[in-house]
């Protein structure tokens, strides 16, 4: 276990632990999808690893497994919402310059309105 296995105080891990109630959306051994709080279009979801993991600056080769399923579950909650067909947008802000907010990686799955590009 490392030192990014375990964080008392992380929102997201707390939401895996049920001390934080969330609308769950998914969930299996590896991956956790819940609800925005602040929906940015009609489907706004997050997928998040069960492990705490701070940052997609810190991936590695051996990461490469969960953030592959992590984008799996992504693309299953789009096709399952109805919106997959019309366009989606997965996003990963890492970072203060992405705007990054809560340090347990997370995937923004976003779908059912016109998604501008690039990002303001
Ligand atoms: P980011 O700014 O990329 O780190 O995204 C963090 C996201 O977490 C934001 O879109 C927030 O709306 C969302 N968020 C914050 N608190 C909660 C919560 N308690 N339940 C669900 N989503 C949350
Ligand atoms: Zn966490």
């Amino acid at each position: 276990m490392t030192v990014t296995d375990m964080d008392t105080d992380c929102l997201f891990c707390k939401i895996r632990d049920g001390r934080i109630p969330a609308n769950i959306t998914y969930r299996d051994d590896y991956v956790l999808a819940f609800a925005d709080i602040g929906p940015k279009a009609p489907l706004h979801d997050l997928v998040v690893p069960l492990r705490h993991m701070a940052t997609l600056a810190d991936a590695s080769a051996d990461d490469a497994e969960i953030y592959g399923r992590m984008m799996v579950v992504a693309s299953k909650l789009a096709r399952e919402s109805g919106r997959a067909a019309g366009g989606f947008r997965v996003v990963m802000n890492a970072g203060p310059d992405a705007g990054q907010s809560v340090h347990h990686i997370h995937l923004h799955v976003l779908a059912g309105r016109p998604l501008g590009w690039p990002p303001c």
